[in-house]
């Protein structure tokens, strides 16, 4: 059973609607795959439903952004928790429009120096989506600024263009909490990514294991080999679940369905640990 539990769709940066998404995993040949959209589970429904059609296991989750007091960025997946609670359901919608006005602030920043404006913007993303730096990237790549979101984000997007604007996101040891107090399963997504900027000190993975983390996101193309021996070392000692996954954005990214998995026992203790909602499973 093959297992991939991190993919994105057009509910937030992926290129995929839901429904696309599903059909590609099951095209891929996963068995499962949870759907970890930008703070945003508004493409359940359609996912679920092309779950069925497809025979696909499908585990609903969502991508938190958090931002450490440091500024330091901090994604973290939810598993199977309730999309209504009323505390993280603020949370994310506070980011989710934060998100909003920074990215519009963004666009003015780059517009003096660049052709570029909020409508070029706004035609790549879908109604209702979670907008983020890769939409502003395919608008540069339809200009024909760059070639593709990778070159966008090679230096235009990174953290330290001038362009950058940062935007609210909470603490991930509150979202930790949040995402239990919801009956999810939080895991730490790629948390040792370099590439992406800085990453977090030992103490800020020991306040959210105290805080009530259950895993790390080990098997990620963007932790290094010596990062994930470290996390392999913590999960251990701490007792954490270890997940492997692709981190798919469809057309976006060149990450691919199921270049990394999760195995079937992890997954049956996230299934057995996440009380907010439920998975499909054929
Ligand atoms: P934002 O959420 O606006 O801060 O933008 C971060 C998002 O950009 C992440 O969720 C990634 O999906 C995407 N991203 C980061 N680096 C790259 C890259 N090199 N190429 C394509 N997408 C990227
Ligand atoms: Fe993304
Ligand atoms: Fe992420
Ligand atoms: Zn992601």
């Amino acid at each position: 059973m093959r297992i991939d539990l991190h993919a994105h769709s057009n509910i937030s940066d992926g290129t995929q609607p839901p429904a696309g998404l599903v059909a590609a995993a099951a095209a891929a040949g996963l068995g499962v795959l949870a759907l970890t959209d930008h703070d945003s589970t508004a493409g359940w429904a359609e996912a679920l439903a092309a779950a069925r059609e497809h025979g696909l296991g499908l585990v609903p989750g969502m991508e938190i952004s958090c931002k450490t007091a440091e500024g330091i960025s901090v994604h973290l997946l939810a598993y199977l928790h309730d999309p209504a609670h009323p505390g993280l359901l603020e949370e994310i919608t506070k980011a989710k429009d934060a998100r909003l006005s920074r990215a519009e602030r963004m666009v003015e920043r780059l517009a003096e120096d660049y052709p570029l404006n909020w409508d070029d913007v706004s035609a790549h993303v879908a109604p209702g989506a979670t907008v983020g730096r890769p939409h502003i990237a395919d608008a540069m790549v339809a200009a024909g600024i760059v070639a593709d979101r990778s070159e966008a984000f090679a230096n235009i997007l990174t953290s330290h263009s001038r362009y950058f604007v940062s935007h609210y996101a909470p603490d991930p040891v509150l979202a930790v909490a949040l995402v239990r107090a919801a009956g999810g399963v939080p895991v730490f997504a790629h948390p040792v990514a370099s590439a992406r900027g800085r990453v977090v000190a030992s103490g800020i993975f020991d306040d959210m294991i105290d805080a009530g983390l259950l895993g790390l996101e080990v098997d990620h193309r963007d932790n290094p080999p010596e990062g994930r021996e470290w996390l392999r070392a913590l999960a251990a000692k701490r007792g954490l679940l270890v997940t492997g996954s692709s981190d798919y954005h469809g057309a976006g990214k060149p990450n691919l369905l199921g270049e990394n998995l999760t195995t079937p026992q992890v997954l049956e203790r996230i299934l057995a640990a996440g009380t907010g909602s439920p998975a499909y499973l054929p």
